[in-house]
């Protein structure tokens, strides 16, 4: 998988992606991340990339100049998505599609954001982590990168953890426990010391349904309900 970054900041994107998973992940050549330095392609003698808005108001604007010629210079993988709190929510749905392609790229914004006309012409959509103002879109996009790249086969050591975890079936993930079985009075549930698979199996279905319905209902109303083997499945644990 291919993903290219445009930034003023390289070195946060390099950085961060250097280690753990998508560091190996880079080594281990199933992911090439490349960094563009946007200011690069500054002309001006001190290779500003930003300027003051029409109409007037406080802050900078990223000027398209600087942002077609990057872009229009590397030639990146597409789509390539523009960071920005006015954009459509990253979740896991997302994650799995771009997992699936070949490539993406992302343009990170700083200042006040970037100049309308490369929204509407340069990037194919805008991707936002949250609903809150973060300083620039390099985080954002570590997180991006961080959530698909963890879903191509080979990057994480068992590609089956990320079959069953958090709203992977639309649910949140059930609880996990290690040794020791009883740690400062607090025991393990006899349950996944039992031996019984396919009651472990149970059990952690239940508990993750309990869990999504207590602190995320509207994931269970966009599941269509509880249906009867749900339910069935929290009476037997009474939960
Ligand atoms: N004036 C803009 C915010 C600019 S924040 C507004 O009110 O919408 C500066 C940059 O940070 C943005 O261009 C974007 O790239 C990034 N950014 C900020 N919040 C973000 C979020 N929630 N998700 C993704 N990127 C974000």
């Amino acid at each position: 998988m291919r993903i290219d970054v445009f930034t003023i900041f390289p070195g946060l994107i390099a950085g961060f992606a250097s280690e753990s998973l998508l560091g190996k992940a880079q080594t281990d050549g199933l992911v090439t991340l490349t960094t563009h330095d946007l200011r690069d392609s500054a002309t001006g003698r001190h290779r500003a990339v930003d300027d003051a808005p029409f109409g007037g108001g406080a802050g900078m604007v990223m000027m398209p100049e600087p942002l077609f010629a990057s872009i229009e210079g590397a030639n990146p993988p597409r789509p390539l998505f523009m960071l920005g709190p006015a954009g459509e929510t990253f979740n896991q749905a997302k994650a799995e599609e771009l997992a699936a392609g070949d490539g993406f790229s992302l343009l990170c914004g700083r200042y006040e954001g970037v100049d309308e006309r490369v929204l509407t012409t340069l990037t194919d959509g805008q991707i936002s982590i949250g609903d809150y103002v973060l300083g620039g879109g390099e985080v954002a996009a570590l997180v991006v990168i961080e959530a698909v790249t963890r879903l191509i086969p080979g990057v994480m050591g068992n590609d089956l953890s990320a079959r069953d975890e958090s709203f992977s079936d639309g649910l949140l993930e059930y609880p996990h426990y290690t040794r020791p079985a009883s740690f400062r009075d607090m025991d393990v549930p006899a349950v996944l010391r039992s031996g019984d698979h396919s009651k472990v199996d149970r059990w952690r279905r239940a508990q993750a349904l309990a869990r999504t319905l207590e602190r995320r209902p509207e994931l269970i109303q966009k599941r269509g309900g509880i249906s009867a083997g749900d339910q069935k499945l929290l009476d037997e644990f009474d939960l």
